[in-house]
């Protein structure tokens, strides 16, 4: 495939496998992210992802309701293992090879995270997904996919949105406002564009790893974005 990309970091909110419900999970999202993600692996890329789990529990929601913050992030953590065994199911009901391993132990259900496995896993032409965050409350799942991308050398983060990149306003308000063809990673952080949060990015940018931001919901643009087609903004050095 077209970029020289052997193995990407997916990163999906969990809001991207709720669609248009309320709450919770729509498995015919599901399934669509299932069959964009095939596509890719069929074609020889290495696959990994990060679930959030928003769509189910957010720490900060619970904080500001009175819950103790690192009790509530440990409920959000927990959270995203059911994404990530969702995710593991659909991706399995459709032949793709998966492994879920989560940053707290769950041993019936997952493997624990194990970086050297991980990347074992992947060389194999397995889907590793990574769920329960970092393991570590006050953090977030993105600051995780940053950090399992570092970990497991991925060449670059898809990061899912509802949108095709990062505009110079909301595109929902502003009918004038511009999308960004490629952004550096400064530039993300010193005008708090809404990308993914401050620490993430610095630890892209720590480490050099792009960020890709891109509309998930149109069918194929995993595949055109390993292409090299321009399906969305490039965050960058
Ligand atoms: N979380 C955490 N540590 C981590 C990752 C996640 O404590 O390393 C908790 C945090 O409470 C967060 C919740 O898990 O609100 C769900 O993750 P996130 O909000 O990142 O999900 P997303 O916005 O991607 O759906």
């Amino acid at each position: 495939m077209g970029t020289g990309y052997q193995r990407i970091l997916l990163k999906l909110s969990g809001e991207a496998l709720m669609g248009n419900l309320a709450y919770g999970i729509d498995p015919a999202i599901v399934h669509n992210i299932a069959e964009q993600v095939a596509e890719v692996v069929e074609g020889g890329i290495q696959a990994a992802i990060v679930v959030g789990g928003g769509n189910i529990f957010r720490g900060v929601k619970g904080a500001a309701a009175g819950m103790d913050r690192a009790t509530a992030d440990y409920i959000g953590m927990i959270a995203t293992v059911m994404n990530a065994m969702t995710l593991q199911d659909a991706l399995e009901q459709i032949d793709v090879p998966t492994r879920v391993q989560t940053a707290i132990a769950m041993q019936e259900v997952a493997e624990p995270y194990i970086r050297r496995r991980a990347m074992r896993h992947l060389e194999k032409g397995r889907v590793v997904i990574f769920g329960a965050g970092s393991g570590n409350p006050f953090f977030t799942t993105d600051t995780t996919a940053a950090l399992r991308a570092a970990e497991i050398n991925a060449d670059v983060i898809f990061k899912a949105t509802k949108v095709d990149g990062v505009y110079d306003s909301d595109p929902k308000t502003n009918p004038e406002a511009k999308r960004y063809e490629s952004l550096t990673y400064q530039h993300v952080l010193a005008q708090e564009l809404q990308v993914m949060d401050s620490t993430a990015i610095a630890l892209c940018k720590d480490n050099d790893i792009p960020i890709l931001v891109f509309d998930l919901s149109v069918k194929g643009n995993i595949r055109r974005a390993v292409m090299g087609e321009s399906v969305g903004t490039v965050v960058g050095g």
